[in-house]
């Protein structure tokens, strides 16, 4: 049973440094319904432990009216803001809070480009706010999927929209002003690096509309690394030693790295994709730490 937690926060974004397509960072939940077993934000949730990341959320319910003031500012520049950089803007928890929506009408008043990554369909219930953003700013929609197989998937993010609905997603905003992407990532080395899979993922970019994908294999780091060997020895033993004489550290191993950066090469020469993102994305993430890259 999920414990949500209601807390004020003083500022909604935080600016962001890096080579990033993004220039601040919004997160309105802390915490993560999705259950994924690769959960990148783990680490960077240090002060809570696997347990209560993904079952006790923190729910900012003044995000909206934070936002506001930070965007009325006369200094605010209408740099792009990443809505949901470490946990999931449309995670179960949206659904009872529905704060998105009012943090789009905001984004709307003062025009602010921004780019949204979702496992949700949930995301298409404020379809209009997001299609009336678009007329008004620059922005990007992007899925992160993983797998063409469901099965797979509800082994490896139990609590997350079919990845067929995800695809449906993309195709439903790329009937908007608002640039859409896959972020296939992260590619799990034994699990969802097959060139079956990889071929039905990129096939179904093309499908869907996508302007871009972009590609990252798993990092392991800090809990993530325990969280995910745990769950590979429980549910898929077979996989384990394979899978962890890759992973010395956090890094996948360099031949496998290269191997699979050929693979995606030849499948984007087979799919090409319209490439014409709102927001500069890299389409090769795969040296950032990954909570950035994900979303
Ligand atoms: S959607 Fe992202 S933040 Fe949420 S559990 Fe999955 S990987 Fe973690």
């Amino acid at each position: 049973m999920t414990k949500y937690n209601e807390i004020t926060c003083k500022t909604a974004c935080h600016k962001i440094d890096g080579f990033l397509p993004y220039e601040w960072d919004l997160n309105i939940y802390r915490g993560c319904g999705h259950h994924c077993k690769y959960c990148f934000a783990l680490y960077s949730h240090k002060y809570m432990n696997s347990v209560n990341f993904f079952d006790e959320i923190f729910v900012k319910t003044n995000i909206a009216e934070s936002l506001e003031k930070q965007l009325s500012s006369k200094n605010w520049k209408r740099e792009v803001i990443n809505l949901g950089g470490v946990t999931d803007s449309y995670q179960p928890a949206e659904e009872k809070y529905k704060l998105m929506p009012e943090i789009l009408k905001v984004l709307i008043k003062y025009k602010t480009p921004v780019t949204i990554s979702t496992k949700s369909k949930l995301i298409l219930r404020d379809y209009d706010l997001i299609d009336e953003l678009s007329k008004v700013a620059s922005v990007n929609i992007a899925c992160t999927i993983t797998t063409i197989n469901e099965t797979v998937r509800e082994l490896i993010e139990p609590n997350t929209s079919l990845s067929s609905e995800r695809f449906e997603v993309l195709k439903e905003f790329s009937k908007t002003n608002a640039s859409t992407g896959v972020h296939m990532m992260p590619v799990i080395p034994y699990l969802t690096d097959t060139y079956q899979n990889l071929d039905g993922l990129f096939m179904n970019a093309q499908k869907c509309g996508a302007c871009y994908v972009i590609t990252d294999i798993l990092n392991l780091r800090g809990q993530t690394r325990k969280v995910f060997f745990e769950f590979i020895k429980n549910k898929l033993p077979h996989l384990y030693g394979k899978i962890s004489a890759l992973y010395r550290n956090y890094f996948v191993d360099k031949e496998f790295r290269m191997q699979f950066k050929e693979k995606s090469k030849q499948l984007r020469i087979k799919y090409p994709l319209k490439n014409k993102r709102k927001i500069f994305v890299n389409q090769e993430l795969e040296h950032l730490p990954q909570q950035l890259s994900f979303f």
